[in-house]
C-alpha cells in the first residue's frame, strides 16, 4: 500500500471503521437510521461512542468536542477530556452515547440575530451522523448542528441538512413520474474549489489592517502585479510547494480528497480543488480545509490570507461551488448524454434549475453576500452581481429547438487542429467553458462562481437546493397526472424557456454592454450586500423557506439581521483601523518625512544653494498631509453618525457614507505612499507583501 493509501482517512472514523470497530447489529441499525433520516436508540449511541472513544485514543485523543458550524461563518470546538476521577485517586476514560449525540455549550456569545435572550442563553449541539467525526489536534471532533432551547437553527449546518432533504424530496417526487425510474433516493454532490493567499509571517505581522482587518486598507500598487499573467499555472515556489504537500497530507488524514493544487492569476494567490462528494461532508470539508491552510501556513512562516480582496488592484480571491445530482443507483441527473434533446429526465432537471435561478436570483446573490465579497462581484475579476446563466451553444440550441417544436439538428463534434502531426487531435468539448459566468453549466454539474474565499458554502447551498426544490415541486404538480408525459414534459421545458429565458447568457460577463443588456431583460443588479441582504426576508423568500421546512419565518428574519449586523460591523472595524494607522503611524511619517526634506531645504539654503526641489517635495507632503487629517477626520465623523438601531438603516448608512470616506482616505494616504522615503514608511509596501515568498 501507498503512503497516501496509507494516511487517507487514518484520522476519520469513518465507514470502514466503523466495519470494523462496531457490532454488526449496531452499524446495520446505524446506517438504517442514517438512510432513513430517523434518531438513534439510546443504547446503539452508547455502543457507538465506547467504539468511537477507544479508537480516538489509540488514535492519540485525549479529548472530544462537538464540532459545529455557528452563525460566525466559522467554526466552534469546547473540548472536553474523557477523563473520569476515581475514588482511589485514579482515572478512567469515558464517553457515553448522551454525549456524543448531545452537547450543551453555553451559547450567549454567538450572533443568534435576537432569536436567543441571554437568559435562555444555552444552546444546543446535536451529532449528525451523517458527516464523519474525525480527530484533530488530539481531539475527537463530533460533527454536530447547533440550535437553540426552542429548536430554532443557530448555525449554518441546520439549515443545509433541511434543505439537502427538501431537494431529495422533490427530486424523488418528479422521478417517481418518470417512466421507468427505479431510484428512491437523490443526494446533492459538491466540490468547492479554493482560493487563497500566502505572505511571508514577518511582513504581515508588520501589518495592522491584515490582523485587524484581513485585508490591506491602504497600499499603492507595485509597478508589478498581475499584468504579465506571469504566475498563473506557473512554477510552484519551494517554500509554497512544501506548504502544499504538507496541507495535502493533512487533509488527507482527514478524508478530504485534495486533488488539484496550482497557482492563480495574481502573485501569491494559489487553488486548491477536491473531488467532490456529499454535500454536507464537502461542507465541513470545505471549512476544515480553510482552517489546515491557515494551521498549516503559520508552521511554514506565512501567513495564509482568505479574505476576498487583500490587495487592491491585483484579483481577489473566490471559491467555485460545482454542484449537481446523483441518484442512489449512482446516476448523475445533471449528465446530459449523446442525446440530450431526447433525455427528457436531464431536460426536466436542467429546465428546472433554469427557473429556480430566475426565480431567485434575489436569493443567490444575497447568498453570496458580504463586505468582502462586494470588492469582487463585478470588479472585472469576478462575475458581476448580476446572476445569469452559462449553458454553451449546443444546450441553447436544443432548449430553443424544444421551445420552438423544431427540434435542433445534431451537432457533429468537431475536432480541435493544432496543426502539428504529432499531436493527438482532441475532440472539442462541447460545453465549452465560459469563465466570466456566474452561474455555469459545466458539462454534468453547475459551477456557481460568485462564492467568495472565506464564506462558508453552506448558504449558497441552503438557497441552491431550496430554489431548486421548489422548481421540481412545481414541475411535479404539473406533472402528475398527465395523460402523454413524455408530450406533456416537452411541454413544460418548452414553457420554462418561454419564461425564464431571459436568465442564458452566453456572452461576457465582464463587459459594459452586458450590465445594459441585463437591465433591458429585467435581471436585478444588487450591486452591494446592503442592497442585496433586507430582500432576503422579502415575503415570496420567507414562504419558499417556509413551505420547504429549510428556515422558519423568524429564522429568516433573524438571518437577515445577523448578516446585515456583520456587514456593518466588518466596516467599522476596518474604519477604525484606518483611523488609527493613521494617526499612530502615517502621519507621523508623513510629518517626519516633511521635516527631512525641510532639514535639508535649510542646509541648502543657508550655502545659498537651489531648493526648488525641497519646496516642491515639502509643498506635496505638506499637502498630503493636511488632505490626510482632513479626509481621516471626515472618517471619524462618519463612524460616528452611525447610531440608528435598525439594522437594514444602519448597513445602508455604512455603505452610503463610511465606505466612501475610508475609500477617499485612502487615495491620499497611497499618494503619501509614493513620495516618502520608504525608509520611514511604517509599513511594507503591497509589492513587497505580494512578492514576499521567496
Ligand atoms: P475548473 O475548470 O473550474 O478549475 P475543475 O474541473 O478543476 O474545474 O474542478 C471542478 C470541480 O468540480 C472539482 O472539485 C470536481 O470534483 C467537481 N465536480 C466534478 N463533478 C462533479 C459533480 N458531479 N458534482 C459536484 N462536483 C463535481
Ligand atoms: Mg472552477
Amino acid at each position: 500500500m501507498s503512503n497516501v493509501e496509507k494516511i487517507f482517512g487514518s484520522l476519520v472514523f469513518n465507514d470502514a471503521v466503523m466495519q470494523q470497530k462496531l457490532p454488526k447489529d449496531t452499524y446495520k441499525t446505524l446506517k438504517k437510521c442514517i438512510a432513513d433520516g430517523t434518531a438513534l436508540p439510546a443504547p446503539t449511541a452508547d455502543i457507538i461512542a465506547g467504539a468511537m472513544k477507544e479508537w480516538a485514543v489509540e488514535h492519540g485523543a485525549t479529548h472530544f468536542t462537538h464540532w459545529f458550524q455557528p452563525m460566525t461563518g466559522i467554526t466552534a470546538e469546547k473540548h472536553d477530556s474523557f477523563i473520569n476521577p476515581q475514588s482511589d485517586g485514579t482515572v478512567i476514560l469515558e464517553f457515553s452515547g448522551k454525549e456524543l449525540i448531545k452537547g450543551e455549550p453555553d451559547a450567549s456569545s454567538f450572533p443568534s440575530g435576537g432569536l436567543r435572550a441571554t437568559f435562555e442563553a444555552r444552546g444546543y449541539t446535536a451529532w449528525d451522523p451523517t458527516s464523519y467525526a474525525f480527530i484533530k489536534d488530539g481531539t475527537l471532533c463530533i460533527p454536530t448542528a447547533f440550535c437553540s432551547y426552542s429548536g430554532e437553527a443557530l448555525d449554518k449546518k441546520t439549515p443545509l441538512l433541511r434543505s439537502t432533504e427538501a431537494l431529495n424530496k422533490s427530486a424523488v417526487r418528479l422521478l417517481s413520474l418518470i417512466p421507468g425510474n427505479t431510484a428512491k433516493r437523490v443526494q446533492v454532490t459538491v466540490g468547492a474549489e479554493q482560493e487563497y493567499f500566502l505572505i511571508d509571517r514577518s511582513v504581515y505581522y508588520k501589518r495592522k489592517d491584515l490582523l485587524y482587518a484581513g485585508r490591506t486598507l491602504f497600499g499603492a500598487m507595485p509597478p508589478k502585479g498581475q499584468e504579465l499573467e506571469d504566475h498563473y499555472f506557473g512554477i510552484i515556489k519551494p517554500r509554497v510547494s512544501a506548504f502544499m504537500k504538507e496541507l495535502d497530507e493533512e487533509l488527507w488524514k482527514l478524508g478530504i480528497p485534495a486533488k488539484t493544487k496550482h497557482n492563480e492569476v495574481a502573485p501569491a494567490q494559489h487553488e486548491l480543488a477536491p473531488v467532490f462528494g456529499p454535500i454536507n461532508m464537502a461542507t465541513d470539508h470545505n471549512q476544515l480545509t480553510m482552517e489546515k491552510m491557515k494551521t498549516i501556513a503559520q508552521k511554514h512562516d506565512m501567513a495564509c490570507l482568505l479574505h476576498e480582496k487583500p490587495f487592491e488592484g491585483i484579483n481577489g480571491s473566490g471559491k467555485h461551488n460545482n454542484w449537481s445530482l446523483c441518484t442512489d443507483e449512482g446516476d448523475n441527473l445533471l449528465k446530459p448524454g449523446k442525446k440530450p434533446a431526447e433525455n427528457i429526465r436531464f431536460l426536466l432537471f436542467l429546465a428546472a434549475v433554469i427557473e429556480a435561478v430566475d426565480d431567485y436570483q434575489d436569493l443567490l446573490r444575497i447568498s453570496v453576500a458580504s463586505a468582502g465579497n462586494d470588492h469582487r462581484l463585478g470588479a472585472n475579476e469576478a462575475p458581476p452581481a448580476i446572476v445569469s446563466m452559462y449553458l454553451g451553444d449546443e444546450l441553447t440550441e436544443v432548449l430553443e429547438g424544444i421551445e420552438k417544436g423544431t427540434p435542433c439538428a445534431e451537432h457533429a463534434t468537431q475536432a480541435i487542429e493544432t496543426g502539428v502531426q504529432v499531436l493527438p487531435t482532441f475532440k472539442k468539448d462541447t460545453t465549452d467553458r465560459n469563465r466570466t459566468s456566474p452561474f455555469a453549466f459545466t458539462g454534468n454539474k453547475f459551477e456557481f462562481r460568485m462564492l467568495g474565499s472565506a464564506q462558508s458554502i453552506s448558504g449558497p447551498n441552503v438557497v441552491l437546493n431550496t430554489i431548486v426544490a421548489e422548481s421540481l415541486d412545481r414541475f411535479a404538480d404539473a406533472l402528475e397526472g398527465a395523460e402523454d408525459f413524455n408530450k406533456a414534459a416537452y411541454a413544460l421545458v418548452a414553457q420554462v424557456m418561454r419564461d425564464h429565458k431571459r436568465i442564458i447568457f452566453n456572452g461576457n460577463n465582464y463587459s459594459d454592454e452586458w450590465v445594459e443588456e441585463a437591465e433591458r431583460r429585467g435581471l436585478l443588479n444588487l450591486k452591494t450586500s446592503a442592497d442585496a441582504l433586507p430582500r432576503f426576508k422579502d415575503r415570496k423568500n420567507i414562504d419558499l423557506f417556509v413551505r420547504h421546512g429549510v428556515f422558519s419565518e423568524t429564522e429568516v428574519v433573524s438571518r437577515t439581521d445577523i448578516m446585515l449586523e456583520e456587514y456593518a460591523k466588518i466596516l467599522h472595524i476596518e474604519a477604525l483601523c484606518m483611523e488609527r494607522m493613521v494617526q499612530q503611524d502615517i502621519l507621523p511619517a508623513g510629518m517626519k518625512f516633511t521635516n527631512m526634506v525641510l532639514d535639508s531645504l535649510q542646509k541648502k539654503a543657508a550655502v545659498g544653494l537651489d531648493t526648488g526641489m525641497e519646496q516642491d517635495i515639502a509643498q506635496k507632503a505638506t499637502e498630503l498631509c493636511r488632505c490626510i487629517a482632513q479626509k481621516n477626520t471626515a472618517l471619524s465623523q462618519a463612524v460616528d453618525g452611525a447610531d440608528m438601531q435598525d439594522a437594514e438603516a444602519l448597513a445602508v448608512y455604512y455603505k452610503d457614507n463610511v465606505l466612501p470616506a475610508m475609500a477617499q482616505l485612502r487615495e491620499c494616504v497611497d499618494a503619501l505612499e509614493l513620495i516618502c522615503d520608504k525608509q520611514m514608511w511604517p509599513y511594507p509596501s503591497t509589492g513587497k507583501l505580494i512578492f514576499s515568498v521567496k
